[in-house]
């Protein structure tokens, strides 16, 4: 039976002629009730409120699709919004499957630029828009930002070049960069455009110290971006805003022109993109978003979990649909996340259940450290990859970037490849943000903290000291640094060889910039390397210097889907997109390994088996949670998008102690595992809570250890005594001391010096 949208269904409108014969029953074929009643629900708000891996981005993808495909829309007249760009591209790449080749050139994006720039080539007659809020608002500030006075070659701010611009701005207001950690303030700057205050209301609401010295800093720091034509990713957000409440027309326009808005994560909007998205919306009211509250994991970005819960208040004729079954995981993966969420205080209850049958239990392990953590996980990827799974479908999550460490070190030892998302990025790194830096004064040459990081690379004799000469002179005759070069050949105060590199400088900028009028980009690219002296500078002959050759390359290779377009375009593009590439959006499925990922990356992704590793109190819950207000809720969530990312096989590691941030500690197993009922938890033969017969594993190794100090402690160790260690090899009894409960001994180690560990849990044989 076909089954149809309440008012609006395929039988009632002009299909697609390819279509005609299989579009409605495939629908219906390939989607529950509810969720066919989603996607092809009449125009209107729409809520899409689900727990997790119950279809809502299915639903979204295909409500698009179903968009088109009836004719209601045109692909230009859509918007989707997806917390990544690799979301958002495969989306493009599921829509253009579902309407066949066909119509592959709606929304499937231009040829020649597919891939990471997730723009069409045009305006007119293009492709949906699909991206994050930071590349859409990019791309309608290319448009649209000169209406509010923001430059077209504009250039964006990242984390380190804003960094280095609030400690400008501190600088020059002679604050201490120790008393007033600039990180910090970054933070509150970012906070505060995210609730859309600019600096004079954020001065008006300051109410203690820190805020005044951050009221200080901001309006200096904005002036500082407005020098330079500069836009942080908050302004990317900030400014559109701004855009649509200033100027009536421009937000008519894309009013007109985006019929129909979709959202998926709706639960992580904060206040400027909830602005944006009603902004566009509230009068065509065709909105369709989708959320769970239970996965709101970005409070401390200012994600605000109750723009979901009051959608229906903002768009009282909303129609709401739930979906509760679940197409990911297991019933024992579901119950096990249910467990944990359950209890948070504030929720719209909902329970998923799944027809895939209860599935293999979720398996709970102590280990002694994070070393043997990352030994049993590997010896565990092993098994799996031997008995015929693959490492692509396998994730290793964890609560901070810092447990990778540990991870990766055994995953290199033992020739296990892997995939970290969110290490030093490429764009990241050093050669290829010099690169970038020269690319950026290209494009626009007003660019400070470009300008400034370049100019003496390499070496021109011009130091810091003669740059700040020549932004005083510059600011004071009211014109650019680059004017200022341009009128005059040594500014006052200039010594000559500083001046003269600083004209040469201007040359190879100028000339590169006349090379973009005659080349493609990637012709371009390999000019400025060569001519600047980058090529030479990183081709040092070591071995570290052809990886920072082969990382220059690349940034060519990327520039290639660029070529397509005019000089001055292709640059502004490609630098847009380089600024706006996310850490998940370079995690490349196809590549084989191991995923290392945090839990905040990892939302929407789905893996066969999951690792989370450190399920320890101070670490998930984080010990910064666990004393603010509403923390441990928030840590509870980031538990259950973890959880609920594992389709057959669920693991949950904790250690006794833990090496993290140069402290040692003992932690204490999470609390979310007590949450867990014991009839779904399997642990290794021999804990003391084992329910689960003997598995021929690495997991043996790991039940060795027993899961509780075993009291009264007997002195065992002898100061002096050799003893092996399972993971730090031979070493000498130092000092043994009895505690009330155990035996505590210092070990010096032969290869790892010394340790402190515990004689009933540490795998430590006398030698
Ligand atoms: P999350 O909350 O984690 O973002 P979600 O609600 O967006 O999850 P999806 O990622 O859309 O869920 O779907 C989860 C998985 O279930 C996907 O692999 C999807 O293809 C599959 N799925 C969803 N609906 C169906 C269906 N009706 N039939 C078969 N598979 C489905
Ligand atoms: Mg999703």
């Amino acid at each position: 039976m076909i089954q149809d949208g309440p008012t609006t269904g395929l039988a009632g409108v002009d299909r697609h002629p390819t279509d005609q014969d299989s579009w409605g029953p495939r629908l219906a074929a390939i989607l529950n009730p509810p969720q066919l009643e989603a996607v092809t629900a009449p125009d209107g708000p729409l809520l899409v409120f689900a727990g997790a891996g119950s279809g809502k981005t299915r639903v979204l993808t295909y409500r698009i699709a179903h968009l088109i495909e009836s004719g209601r829309a045109q692909p230009d007249g859509i918007l989707a919004v997806t917390f990544t760009n690799k979301a958002a591209r495969e989306m493009r790449q599921r829509i253009e499957s579902l309407l066949g080749a066909g119509q592959a050139e709606g929304p499937a994006g231009s040829p020649g630029t597919p891939g990471r720039g997730e723009r069409p080539a045009s305006w007119g007659g293009s492709p949906a828009w699909m991206g994050t809020f930071h590349n859409i608002c990019g791309r309608v500030l290319r448009r649209d930002g000169h209406l509010i006075g923001v430059d077209r070659s504009y250039v964006i701010y990242d984390e380190g070049d804003r960094l280095s611009a609030v400690k400008r701005a501190m600088a020059g207001l002679g604050l201490d960069e120790k008393r007033f950690p600039p990180n910090a303030v970054v933070g509150r700057i970012s906070t505060a455009k995210n609730e859309i205050q600019g600096p004079t209301e954020y001065a008006a609401a300051a109410s203690d110290y820190f805020s005044e010295v951050v009221a200080r800093v901001y309006p200096v720091y904005e002036g500082f971006l407005r020098d330079a034509s500069g836009l942080d990713f908050d302004d990317l957000l900030l400014k559109v805003v701004r855009l649509w409440q200033e100027d009536e027309r421009s937000l008519e326009r894309w009013r007109h022109r985006f019929r129909h808005v979709l959202v998926d994560e709706y639960q992580d909007t904060n206040r400027v993109q909830y602005t944006l998205v009603k902004l566009l919306a509230e009068e065509h009211r065709n909105l369709c978003v989708v959320g769970d509250d239970d996965q709101s994991i970005y409070r401390f970005r200012g994600a605000d979990v109750r723009n979901i819960l009051s959608f229906e208040r903002d768009f009282p004729e909303a129609r709401v649909i739930k979906l509760e079954q679940n197409y990911r995981s297991t019933q024992s993966i579901l119950d096990a996340a249910h467990a944990v969420i359950k209890a948070v205080a504030d929720r719209a209850d909902k329970r998923l259940w799944t027809d895939r049958g209860a599935g293999e239990k979720v398996f709970v392990a102590q280990v002694y450290d994070e070393q043997e953590e990352a030994e049993a996980i590997a010896a565990e990827v092993r098994r799996l990859v031997a008995r015929d799974g693959s490492l692509n479908d396998i994730a290793v999550l964890y609560r901070t970037n810092a447990q990778s460490r540990a991870l990766e070190e055994v995953m290199v030892r033992q020739g296990i490849p892997y995939k970290l998302v969110g290490g030093v990025r490429f764009y990241e790194r050093r050669e290829v943000k010099d690169a970038l830096a020269y690319l950026r004064v290209m494009f626009n040459p007003n660019d400070t903290v470009a300008f400034n990081r370049v100019v003496n690379v390499p070496r021109r004799k011009v130091g810091d000291k003669t740059v700040q000469v020549l932004e005083a002179a510059a600011r004071q005759r009211g014109i650019s640094v680059w004017d200022l070069l341009a009128a005059e050949a040594r500014p006052a105060g200039i010594t000559a060889s500083a001046a003269e590199g600083l004209q040469e400088f201007r040359a190879l900028v100028e000339g590169l910039r006349r090379e973009l009028d005659r080349h493609p980009l990637p012709e371009v690219i390999e000019m400025t390397l060569a001519r600047t002296g980058l090529q030479a500078w990183v081709s040092d002959g070591s071995e570290e210097g052809a990886e920072r050759w082969q990382n220059l390359l690349e940034l060519k290779g990327l520039a290639a889907e660029y070529s397509g377009l005019r000089g001055m375009e292709a640059l502004g593009r490609f630098l847009e997109d380089a600024a706006l590439v996310s850490d998940v959006d370079s995690l490349d499925e196809a590549k084989p390994g191991l995923t290392l990922i945090t839990l905040h990356m990892v939302k929407g992704l789905e893996f066969p088996v999951v690792f989370m590793a450190g399920m320890e109190e101070g670490l998930l819950p984080h010990i910064r949670a666990i004393e603010e207000p509403g923390g441990i809720d928030e840590e509870r969530r980031l538990c259950y998008v973890g959880m609920t990312r594992a389709m057959r096989r669920l693991y949950l590691f904790h250690a006794f102690r833990r090496h993290l941030f140069g402290n040692a500690n003992l932690n204490l197993p999470s609390r979310f595992l007590n949450d867990l009922p014991e009839e779904i938890v399997e642990r290794p033969a021999g804990s003391s809570r084992s329910t689960g017969a003997n598995r021929a594993s690495v997991l043996d190794a790991v039940s060795r250890q027993p899961a509780a100090p075993a009291p009264p402690p007997v002195q065992r160790y002898r100061e002096g005594q050799r003893v092996s260690h399972r993971a730090f090899g031979p070493g000498v009894v130092v000092k043994s001391t009895l505690t009330r409960s155990d035996e505590e001994l210092i070990v010096r180690f032969d290869n790892v010096g010394i340790k402190i560990l515990s004689a009933s849990l540490a795998p430590l044989e006398t030698a």
